[in-house]
């Protein structure tokens, strides 16, 4: 019999290798200062392990850089854009394919479609530049996260579920008709990047049926959702994830997806339905503002990478490796005192900075004094989810505190090896021993829209 080995190793040998950027405590001071305690305005260079983002800071694989070489720039009709279109077919089984630059260009479009005044949106939860999009079209976005996502110390296996009740008492309120679109993000991003099981895909889909509402999945992480339903629901254990994740494609009407995250490459995005009323405004909009169909704002090479990568990412080698690299960093963190959203999430691990550091004010920011200490101390780049990046005042400019004060800690895919994991955990358990002298930060100045990416800080007084 074959011996069953404990360790997940990398699924991967290293072909090309990129320096780190090695600072001094000192130097990071300095950089720090100059960047006015804003993550956001430090050079790359001046970061050791920077997990701001696993949004398009993956490495392509030998197989997807030969792709990029063979990569056909016709104008129209490219043999990249038939062989983009017929993995993104074989793996979704929707008709219409439209690819786009990246994920929000797709939300663009769509909700330029269907979106519009009077309108709402219903999700498990909506990503950021989902719920921007909705509300640029004048809709309205509703969330609807189950209760047991809000509980952040406590383990459930599907936290990015959707509460069904919830959602059908709403639709009942809104009208059915005044709802155009159901969409389930998979895996949950803004609740800590939790997974969302079959059985409430198919329970949100049986809702939608009976309301006459189309559902549609947001779907950058469905490789990584697909694994954990593979982990943790009962009767898919011996399910290959391809077949788990075709599946998930199956209970929908349609999808977008943001291929900086699981098609593994840079840049590059895309929208896929059945509805041809939709598709054909869609792509006079694609034309608009992207490019012409069978390029919509990617090169020819870019579209060669996604096909090759959406098929490298079923590889449950790949997603051992993936899922297990989060666990190990969130096990790690928890082992050290350092709370976080438990279980740990597909992408990475999100810190309960709140909990971690109780004797700074919500006024104070202390996600963003956490991720600053991480910064100064170990060239460490994390991204404060807090009263910063919410940024809702009094009327006399005071911050109002957000409900959650988190650093995410973002894992780019086939980057980090588990020696750059031990190092994060090494620098968090230091962090954890001199907690009570990190202190909390103050605004100089902040615009009114997104403010965490141009706000600039100080040390409080
Ligand atoms: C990243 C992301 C988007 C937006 O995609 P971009 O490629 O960044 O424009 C939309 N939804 C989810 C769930 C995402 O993670």
């Amino acid at each position: 019999m074959e011996h069953k080995w404990k360790t997940i190793i990398e699924p991967f040998k290293i072909k090309s290798v990129e320096p780190l950027g090695l600072t001094t405590r000192a130097e990071r001071a300095t950089v720090l200062e100059r960047a006015h305690y804003n993550l956001f305005n430090i050079r790359a260079e001046k970061v050791l392990i920077d997990l701001l983002t696993d949004s398009g800071t993956g490495a392509m694989s030998a197989a997807q850089w030969g792709g990029i070489m063979v990569g056909d720039e016709s104008y129209a009709g490219a043999r990249s854009y038939y062989n983009f279109e017929t993995e993104i077919k074989g793996l979704t089984g929707f008709t219409e394919v439209i690819p786009v630059h990246q994920g929000r260009a797709a939300e663009k479009i769509l909700f330029g479609v269907i979106g519009g005044k009077g309108k709402c949106i219903i999700s498990n939860s909506h990503f950021d530049t989902t719920r921007a999009n909705v509300e640029f079209s004048g809709a309205e976005a509703m969330d609807f996260p189950v209760k047991a996502a809000l509980n952040f110390d406590k383990p459930a296996p599907f936290k990015g579920n959707a509460d069904v009740a919830a959602m059908e008492k709403f639709i009942k309120a809104k009208g059915a008709e005044n709802i155009p679109l159901c969409v389930m993000t998979v895996t949950n991003n803004s609740l800590g990047g939790q997974p969302v099981s079959m059985e409430n895909l198919k329970a949100v889909r049986e809702l939608c049926t009976k309301y006459g509402i189309p559902m549609f999945l947001d779907c950058a992480r469905f490789a990584e959702n697909a694994y954990f339903i593979k982990l943790r629901e009962k009767g898919y254990a011996g399910c290959p994830v391809r077949d788990i994740a075709e599946e998930m494609f199956e209970l929908a009407d349609g999808a977008w997806m943001s291929s900086k995250k699981d098609a593994l490459v840079n840049i590059g995005g895309f929208l896929a339905l059945n509805n041809k009323d939709w598709s054909a405004k869609a792509r006079q909009m694609l034309i608009l503002t992207e490019g012409f169909n069978t390029y919509g704002g990617l090169a020819g090479r870019d579209l060669e990478a996604i096909a090759i990568g959406l098929r490298e990412v079923l590889d449950e080698s790949y997603l051992q490796y993936r899922i297990r690299s989060a666990a190990y960093l969130g096990e790690g963190l928890l082992k050290r005192g350092v709370p976080i959203i438990n279980p740990p999430g597909g992408h990475g691990v999100y810190v309960n900075a709140k909990k971690f550091l109780p004797h700074i004010k919500p006024e104070n920011f202390p996600a963003q004094a956490l991720a600053c200490a991480l910064y100064l101390e170990g060239g460490i780049r994390g991204v404060e989810i807090g009263t910063l990046m919410f940024g809702k005042r009094d009327k006399n400019g005071k911050y109002l505190a957000a409900p959650m004060e988190l650093v995410r800690l973002a894992m780019p895919r086939r980057v980090y090896t588990q020696s750059h994991i031990d190092y994060v955990i090494e620098v968090f358990g230091y962090l954890a021993k001199g907690k009570k002298a990190i202190k909390g930060l103050e605004v100089v100045e902040a615009p009114p829209i997104l403010p965490h990416f141009t706000a600039k800080l100080k040390p409080a007084k």
